[in-house]
């Protein structure tokens, strides 16, 4: 006789990281591989933060304040709201799936445009929901419209991932805010904005204000992308008292550490340090895309910090092989949805050029 696991395990795909096993951060850098494979900043957060991570580490002896009252303060502060209205968590990811639990149960759907973020298909098998998935649009936006029609009196969950990663797309705040309208309120919707900063449609905080409109509006974001925190693991969301508590009743009392929760608490502090990370980012932007481009490839006009390259009738593994034999690492489209895309991260000016370099080559 064996141990025996959960059904529900073998529904769950499985997290495929973009940055080699085994190996740390500063290991991968040292042998000078370009990580361009997880859409992490490559500049470091404001020098405060890790005077602020000294001060914290002093005192690891001791549990971390389970209510993160200086963190949620300071965003409640920086988004002009009520502490109340932020639920905290080990990074965004582990809000999604705390929201899963606290939300669904076997008779609900959760409906997702796809591809989206890779880690939405562990949803509806983690809390025995039922999955909808709707394919994006043309332009590798998300199909509104399409997914307003699978919303059903079942559907507990509704996922934007706003500006969508893989495909780097991003719906303006006023076409949210006519699909918001249409949303029966029993549904939550949860707009996934990680790379919302990068965006260039709207201020960033444009959909903060649709939260008075729509109660049933939960916005998800991280100080793993534009703050450069990828590595300590927090993220928040704006939303109703109610979701927050909800998240909290699913999970351990202490999912956001002393570190992460002081890094953060000090990283919020310094928004022309975010500013000055977006500038970089647009500047990076520009090159890869008009590298690839020159190339002769398609990629849609990114709202994040990566870009998704259609590949044509170009084979994917072969072109991968290629860039890994340069010591770039990028991710291949087909597990996360793109079959004949690759997606790259921007790294450091060079990185970017010697990936343009490494794929004008590999074509
Ligand atoms: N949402 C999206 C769309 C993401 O791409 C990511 C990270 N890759 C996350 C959420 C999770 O970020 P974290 O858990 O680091 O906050």
């Amino acid at each position: 006789m064996s141990v025996e696991f959960a059904k529900k395990l073998a529904s769950i795909p499985g997290y495929v990281a973009g940055a080699p096993a085994g190996k740390a951060p500063e290991s991968i850098a040292a042998e000078g591989i370009a990580q361009l494979a997880s859409n992490e900043s490559p500049w470091g957060p404001h020098s405060a933060v890790a005077e602020a991570i000294g001060r914290a580490a002093a005192a690891v002896n001791r549990y971390p304040d389970p209510s993160a009252a200086l963190l949620r303060r300071r965003i409640a502060e920086r988004y002009e709201t009520d502490p109340a209205q932020i639920a905290l968590a080990n990074g965004s990811c582990d809000i999604l799936l705390a929201a899963a639990l606290a939300l669904c149960e076997p008779g609900a759907e959760i409906v997702y445009a796809w591809p989206a973020f890779s880690i939405y298909p562990y949803l509806a098998p983690l809390s025995g929901a039922r999955e909808v998935r709707v394919p994006l649009a043309e332009g590798d936006v998300h199909d509104l419209d399409a997914m307003l029609a699978e919303i059903t009196v079942a559907t507990r969950l509704v996922l934007v991932c706003n500006p969508n990663n893989p495909t780097s797309t991003h719906i303006p705040a006023a076409r949210l805010a006519e699909f918001l309208a249409q949303v029966p309120d029993h549904a939550a919707v949860i707009v996934d904005e990680a790379y919302v900063e990068f965006q260039l449609h709207d201020d960033p905080d444009a959909t903060v204000d649709l939260r008075r409109e729509f109660p049933n509006l939960i916005l998800l974001r991280t100080f793993s992308k534009a703050y450069g925190l990828a590595g300590l693991r927090v993220g928040y969301a704006l939303c109703a008292p109610s979701f927050r508590s909800a998240v909290d009743a699913v999970r351990q009392p202490f999912s956001v550490n002393a570190i992460a929760q002081a890094a953060a608490a000090e990283a919020i502090l310094h928004q022309d340090h975010v500013t000055r990370q977006v500038e970089r980012n647009l500047v990076e932007r520009v090159t890869v895309e008009e590298g690839v481009r020159e190339l002769g490839l398609e990629t849609p006009a990114s709202h994040t910090n990566f870009s998704w390259i259609s590949l044509g009738d170009r084979d994917e593994a072969a072109i991968l092989a290629a860039l890994e034999r340069e010591g770039v690492l990028v991710r291949p489209g087909t597990p996360l949805g793109g079959p004949g895309h690759i997606r790259v991260s921007y790294g450091y000016p060079p990185q970017n050029r010697r990936f343009l370099d490494a794929l004008a080559a590999g074509l």
